[in-house]
């Protein structure tokens, strides 16, 4: 038996990127584990990723191009050869291009999170073509815009000094479902002393494990951070000399603060005012003691109506108590910007067509729905004609699900599903591409939880006609007759052209050195901000920014109400009570990983978690199927009856597949295509809903 083991990288959406060891025999891959040796990684996999395996030897796995046989969404579909597939592809995007290459829409995002097989080839294709480009807003652009305007760059705290600090504030999110290898540096903190306090309105798997849990409203985070920050200054829990030297705007926060009394933020958050006392005294004090105070921010806080201006409230808080000065003292959204990424060189803007005809377009992910269904016009532009996705999965995931489903069965479209599985997006397809997996391709990784680059081998051959998008652009390229150099571009030159190794933090950046390690980390100083050097305008870090003025903003921090809460929608919430929240499921990851059976049996089916006092006003049981619903659509659940969710908030853990789902819905039939305050990203958490007890018929 030949055996050996590659180096691999987790491509998944998760802060995390773990390091993988992959154990092939005689071609096979029959084990992935987390490489002991990556400090971050620490020899430990999350339980969906150990399942990797399974997942790439799938019996659904798409090993073979295939057309669409059945109506859209139906899943009847037969296989073609490669040859018929890219034929139809190239000839319809000739056919539409020479109308108005506008009218196609590349439709991605983090299906992959590497460098290669994310957006590197795709784009120079899609650029050198002329379609419209897509804002990619889904996830992240809302707190990312919120803490820019504050700090300067999505950087911060390394992850892996957490277990230094004396206070862990855990903010918007659950890590032990989706930032795990954060969370077990929060428990070593916990167990040499630190105290957690959770931030969430939903007691999740983390929140139940930290000593205080703070289950404010959802989309209140904003104003919790104003109340902290007018205690901080009240009391003087401030670190005088930080805010002198490496801040702008003190005084004019100060004035904005003073209207945040502790009162009115509990009222705002729906909290006891004690909670909002303690946390103050807690972080203040902690940094006082000159002991290292930190935040984890994380994204949930941000998928609402305000998000953005949470994030930078929240920002603010590590300047005014001196946070920053210590390695393990700060704050942390997203490590992304610490990378020296060479974008435009993976992408090539610069193959886009310039015609004042037809000045490019972007159309934006998160109002797909609405988008697909307009008709051409002055402001539009042409109707979209062509989608062609590839790392997503909008039909399950996007907001207001009926519309997207709805515009991706239009007869009048071209849809090209790159996938691995046939996902319900896949469904809708006219020609579906198969793709490969993480185990079957190259790449390479940087991540937005730690500060490390990861080296992808390709450890087995791809499977069935499975190919790399790369590969699959490539193909594409050369047919539609692009013969820029850049098309014939390898993996490995791909690879190489990721990140800028002329760039202080990157120095040593050297693919073929780092494919045979494995990773290298970045050269970054262990307290970033410990004596300013905010990559801000001012150079500060801005509680007052000028930036935010000249796009329209409050340039001080402010709270923003929810589209749609019983306080900000009293009218709507006569009718639907009750806030949603779809936070991940911890054996899912986004829509990835429901259709791996011993996954999706550990989850069960879709469960609405609902707080005793609104289910027994409901006359709801535990274990009773209920429908959710409000104005635009429905969908029906498990009810599951506990106080984990505060009274008032049902939480739909997600991303179900809808067709692996009892109703064929998920909670985006629920959701909203409205958009935050900044970043054009969609309002996941900002929703009102009724729940009724279904009788049985
Ligand atoms: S999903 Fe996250 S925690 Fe799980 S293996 Fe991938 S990077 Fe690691």
């Amino acid at each position: 038996m030949n055996t050996r083991v590659v180096r691999a990288a987790c491509p998944h959406d998760c802060p995390d990127t773990c390091a993988m060891l992959v154990t092939v025999t005689d071609g096979r891959a029959t084990e992935v584990r987390g490489d002991p040796d990556h400090p971050n990684t620490a020899g430990v996999l999350c339980t969906k990723v150990s399942r990797y395996v399974e997942r790439t030897y799938h019996p659904e796995r798409l090993l073979y191009p295939m057309k669409r046989i059945g109506r859209k969404g139906e899943g009847k579909f037969a296989q073609i050869s490669w040859d018929e597939a890219l034929t139809t592809v190239a000839s319809r995007l000739h056919e539409i291009a020479a109308r108005d290459a506008r009218a196609i829409l590349p439709y991605s995002y983090a299906g992959t999170m590497g460098a290669v097989q994310g957006e590197s080839m795709a784009m120079r294709f899609f650029n050198r073509l002329g379609a419209s480009l897509l804002d990619r807003t889904i996830c992240s652009t809302a707190g990312g815009t919120g803490y820019k305007y504050t700090v300067g760059a999505k950087m911060g705290t390394d992850t892996e000094q957490y277990e230094h600090a004396k206070l862990i504030v855990i903010w918007g999110g659950n890590p032990i479902a989706s930032n795990l290898h954060f969370w077990m540096k929060a428990q070593e903190a916990k167990r040499q002393g630190a105290i957690l306090v959770a931030i969430d309105p939903y007691r999740s798997l983390t929140a139940a494990k930290c000593q205080h849990h703070i289950a404010l409203l959802p989309g209140t985070d904003a104003a919790l951070a104003l109340g902290l920050m007018h205690l901080l200054v009240r009391d003087d829990l401030l670190d005088h000399d930080y805010i002198a030297r490496y801040t702008v705007g003190f005084e004019q926060l100060k004035a904005r603060v003073a209207e945040w009394t502790p009162q009115r933020t509990a009222d705002t958050c729906g909290i006891p005012v004690e909670q909002v006392d303690m946390l103050a005294r807690l972080y203040g004090e902690t940094a006082m003691r000159g002991e290292p105070a930190a935040i984890r921010l994380s994204y949930g806080l941000q998928r609402v109506r305000g998000g953005g201006m949470a994030a930078r409230n929240i920002a603010c808080l590590p300047a005014l108590v001196g946070a920053w000065r210590h390695p393990a003292g700060g704050a942390l959204l997203s490590s992304g910007e610490s990378y020296p990424k060479l974008s435009a060189q993976m992408e090539r803007p610069d193959l886009q067509p310039s015609d004042p005809a037809r000045p490019s377009r972007t159309i934006n992910m998160s109002t797909i729905g609405d988008d697909l269904l307009k008709p051409a016009s002055a402001d539009f532009g042409p109707r979209v004609e062509a989608v062609v996705v590839y790392n997503a999965n909008p039909v399950a995931v996007a907001p207001e699900s009926a519309k997207v489903a709805a515009g991706f069965a239009r007869d009048d479209l071209f849809t090209v599903v790159l996938e691995q599985f046939q996902t319900d997006t896949a469904d809708y397809a006219d020609i579906v591409l198969p793709a490969t997996t993480q185990l079957e391709h190259t790449d390479v990784h940087a991540s937005y939880g730690h500060q490390y680059i990861i080296a992808n081998n390709p450890a087995i051959a791809p499977l069935g006609e499975a190919k790399p998008n790369t590969e699959i652009f490539r193909l594409l390229a050369a047919r539609m007759g692009f013969d820029d150099p850049c098309f014939f571009d390898t993996d490995d030159k791909l690879a190489a052209q990721a990140f800028d190794a002329n760039h202080p933090r990157a120095r040593r950046y050297d693919w073929n050195r780092v494919r045979q390690d494995g990773w290298m980390k970045l050269d970054m100083p262990a307290a970033p901000f410990a004596q300013g050097g905010f990559p801000t305008p001012s150079g500060k870090c801005e509680f007052y920014s000028e930036q935010m003025l000249h796009a329209g903003l409050d340039p001080l921090p402010a709270y923003t109400p929810p589209y749609e809460s019983v306080a900000s929608a009293p009218e709507l919430a006569k009718d639907y009570p009750l806030a949603m929240i779809s936070p991940p499921q911890r054996n899912f990851l986004n829509t990835t990983f429901v259709n791996v059976q011993s996954l999706r049996a550990t989850e069960g089916e879709p469960h609405l978690d609902i707080h005793p006092d609104d289910a027994a006003a409901r006359g709801i049981a535990d274990g009773d199927l209920v429908r959710v619903f409000n104005r635009r659509g429905e969908l029906l659940a498990k009810a599951r009856v506990s106080d984990a969710p505060r009274r008032g908030l049902v939480v739909a853990l997600s991303i179900w597949w809808k067709k692996l789902a009892s109703d064929g819905r998920n909670a985006n039939e629920l959701t909203s295509q409205r958009l935050t305050d900044m970043g054009r990203a969609p309002t996941f958490y900002d929703v009102l809903v009724q729940v009724e007890k279904l009788q049985p018929s």
